[in-house]
């Protein structure tokens, strides 16, 4: 029986390990830390009984990919939950927006700007099955769908500002939630606590905030680093997000998950389609691995 190590039980790890299993490889995981999950892990960090995501908390990457239905977790016991409100977005003047789960909820609740929202969001929606099919693997290979891609790609290519002229202001949504939980972009290998600033932040556009805090747990970039030799230098994201990072993951090659020697391969958030707790990186890089086994005979 042919047989695979996977290091790290991150979700593209178990991903990977999941799919060779499936394709009737002996599986072994080997994982450095105290318990499985990577970046998907969940401890009481602050209040007995309360739990924390201790690094990815929203996981709408990985609700529908092609690992998640051929995995098909949720005959396993796995259940979604789905906020009313998908995220909101306070703005200095006072109002805000607030995403829906429907492109059409979302621009019925945004006034005046409704319509525009519709136009850019409401077309992208219905194509996202297509999209995220062509997204979820590496940029340098055909699209099954390169119009719905191209059509993403001309308007995720914009400019944030030049998007964003497409809306005029639209009006606050409140919404409070608990656990809170919070992170700061800050320099690679920053030794400071960013802690006081986020809170400000928070502070400002929901004044009292900070009294209601009843405990928190912090984590600086050292100890993010130490917590998951994965996030070198606090790196959440397991490489920079640069455009060619974006088209040529982790370097330019047909087939990023092979090492290039033996049957080595990478299957972490640094390969195709990269950051994020969708699996598919691990998923790709076992059926690379499962197609030159089969080449290899
Ligand atoms: C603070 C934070 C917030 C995030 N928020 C989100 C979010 O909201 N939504 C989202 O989709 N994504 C989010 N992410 C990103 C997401 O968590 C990662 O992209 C994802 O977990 C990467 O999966 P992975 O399997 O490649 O690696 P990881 O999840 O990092 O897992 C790697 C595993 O390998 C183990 N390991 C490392 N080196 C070794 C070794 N030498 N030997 C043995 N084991 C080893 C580690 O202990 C770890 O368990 C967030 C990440 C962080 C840190």
């Amino acid at each position: 029986m042919t047989s695979a190590v996977v290091v790290g039980s991150g979700p593209n790890g178990l991903a990977a390990a999941l799919t060779l299993a499936t394709a009737g490889v002996s599986v072994r995981v080997i994982e450095a830390a105290g318990s499985p999950g990577g970046g998907t892990r969940s401890a009481e960090l602050t209040l007995p009984g309360l739990l924390h995501d201790e690094c990815s908390a929203f996981h709408p990457l990985a609700v529908d990919t092609p690992f998640s239905r051929a995995a098909g977790l949720d005959a396993h016991g796995l259940e979604w939950c789905w906020p009313e409100i998908q995220y909101a977005h306070p703005l200095e003047s006072g109002d805000g927006a607030s995403a829906w789960r429907s492109a059409t909820d979302t621009a019925a609740d945004l006034g005046r700007d409704g319509p525009a929202w519709q136009a850019v969001f409401g077309e992208l929606a219905d194509r996202l099955d297509r999209i995220s099919e062509d997204l979820f693997e590496p940029m340098l290979s055909l699209p099954h769908h390169p119009l719905d891609l191209a059509l993403f790609g001309s308007l995720s290519a914009l400019p944030a500002s030049l998007l964003a002229r497409r809306w005029r202001g639209p009006r606050a949504q409140a919404h409070g939630v608990h656990p809170v939980y919070a992170y700061a972009h800050v320099p690679s290998g920053w030794p400071g606590d960013a802690t006081a600033l986020v809170e400000a932040q928070i502070e400002r556009f929901a004044p009292g905030f900070g009294e209601r805090v009843l405990a928190r747990h912090v984590r600086d970039v050292a100890a993010m680093s130490s917590y998951n030799a994965n996030y070198v230098g606090g790196d959440i994201v397991t490489g920079a997000n640069t455009p060619r990072q974006l088209v040529a993951r982790p370097r330019a090659a047909l087939d990023p998950y092979w090492l290039g020697t033996g049957l080595l391969y990478l299957c972490s958030a640094a390969t195709p389609p990269g950051g994020g707790a969708h699996g598919m990186c691990g998923y790709n890089a076992a059926h690379s691995a499962l197609r030159r086994l089969t080449r290899r005979g």
